[in-house]
């Protein structure tokens, strides 16, 4: 196996395969690695829909080895160390591989053992999670076992995949009850530590008023620290001023858990990272700052935005056109704005699709007002979107 490739990809996850793809698409003789040990690809935004009885958890898995790219070695290992002073990775196999130019996009690292008890009870006791392809479907299960008494949903005090993710599901379970008669009987509760529910003001006025005709309560700066699943109580502590190191046991009918993350522990102990772990890249080029054959997208980026495969779609052409240049000894001209996106779901059939930049601007594609809830773009999640992932985006085509 060479052990150099002037191309080094890591992670085939959205950002990953969608710059191969893009890239081979402007030059087929590239010589491309992408690093990844998974035998699974995940379409992941569908998580939401599948937790919420309506999309079909089959449908968002694919073959890692059918998503690859024709023309792309991919190199079925994990790395586990970067020295790109030498630009080298180190893989798990213990061997190491050179390359000219670094694509580094592995992705979030979900970090569900800091939450003490979580993983015993994740998938039993009503205790939920659409954070992973394993436990989604359960998340529609304590929907069905849900009686009346209190449903509790949690974000945590750490940057997420999808920052709606935590609160989207809330909206559905609330609509989900009042389908079934429940809404009166239901005690819903959001516990988040953050310091507010969307960082858009535009798109926030509507998901308080989504809220207030569920008469759902919010609960922020607090952070999750214990659950115990068979007793149904979790453990928060305040984090905010007021608040600072209080406790509070709150008891649960169901719970939905969204885990603390971070990045992936080799980036975070690697000198590619900044102060928060992530990689440290220019937030226009997306050109590392120290390291100028290096470029990063993707959740693992240290760019100020939410993590999003819909901010991917926007960071990808970017990557792609400053890759070619610094091959070409050009000036970097791609430049991102921070475009990030959250098909907020606010019921069966309802959806608020906010699109913004770095400055919380928004960013509208349709020529209507996106805070208002829409049936068409719940139809755009629901059917478009997903078609457009598997046939379009990983093409390098969107
Ligand atoms: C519940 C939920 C709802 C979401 N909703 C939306 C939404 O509505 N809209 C939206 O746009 N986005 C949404 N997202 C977010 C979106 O899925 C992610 O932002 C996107 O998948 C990130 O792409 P990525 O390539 O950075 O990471 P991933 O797609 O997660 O891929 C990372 C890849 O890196 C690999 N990897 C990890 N570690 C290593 C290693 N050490 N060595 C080599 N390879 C490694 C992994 O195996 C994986 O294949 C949601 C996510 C979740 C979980």
């Amino acid at each position: 196996m060479p052990t150099h490739h002037q191309v080094v990809i890591i992670g085939g996850g959205n950002a990953g395969i969608s710059v191969a793809a893009k890239l081979l698409l402007k030059n087929k003789q590239l010589d491309i690695a992408i690093i990844d040990p998974a035998d699974k690809h995940y379409y992941q935004p569908a998580w939401t829909l599948v937790g919420s009885g309506v999309f079909d958890i089959k449908k968002t898995e694919r073959n890692e080895a059918d998503v690859m790219p024709n023309g792309v070695k991919w190199i079925k290992q994990k790395v586990t160390g970067l020295t790109p002073e030498t630009n080298k990775v180190q893989l798990d196999n213990r061997e190491e591989l050179s390359y000219d130019y670094l694509v580094v996009a592995p992705g979030i690292q979900i970090n569900w053992q800091e939450i003490k008890g979580l993983k015993e009870t994740l998938g039993k006791n009503n205790v939920c999670s659409n954070y992973s392809f394993e436990h989604a479907p359960y998340t529609f299960e304590c929907f069905k076992n849900f009686k009346g008494g209190k449903a509790i949903f949690h974000n945590p005090q750490t940057p997420v995949k999808c920052g709606g993710a935590p609160h989207k599901i809330m909206y559905m379970a609330a609509d989900y009850f009042r389908r079934h008669g429940l809404l009166d009987k239901a005690d819903i509760q959001y516990w988040s530590g953050a310091a507010k529910l969307f960082s858009v003001p535009k798109y926030e006025k509507t998901l308080l008023k989504v809220c207030e005709r569920a008469d759902i309560k919010l609960n922020f700066m607090v952070q999750l620290v214990e659950i115990d699943g068979p007793g149904k109580k979790a453990k928060f502590i305040g984090i905010g001023d007021t608040n600072k190191d209080k406790e509070f046991w709150v008891e649960f009918d169901m719970i939905h858990v969204t885990p603390p993350q971070s990045a992936p522990d080799f980036i975070r102990t690697s000198s590619l990272a900044n102060a928060a772990g992530w990689v440290d890249v220019d937030k226009h080029s997306l050109q590392h700052v120290k390291y100028a054959n290096v470029f990063s997208l993707g959740d693992a980026s240290g760019l100020p935005i939410s993590k999003t495969g819909a901010a991917i779609r926007k960071q990808a052409p970017v990557v792609v056109e400053n890759l070619l240049a610094a091959i070409h000894h050009q000036p970097l001209t791609g430049k991102y704005n921070g475009y990030t996106s959250c098909p907020l779901v606010t019921g069966y059939g309802k959806l608020v699709l906010a699109e913004f930049d770095y400055d919380n601007n928004p960013q509208e594609t349709f020529p209507f007002d996106q805070s208002k809830e829409r049936w068409s773009m719940y139809q755009l999640k629901k059917r478009i979107l997903p078609w457009l992932y598997w046939h379009k985006i990983l093409h390098g085509k969107m």
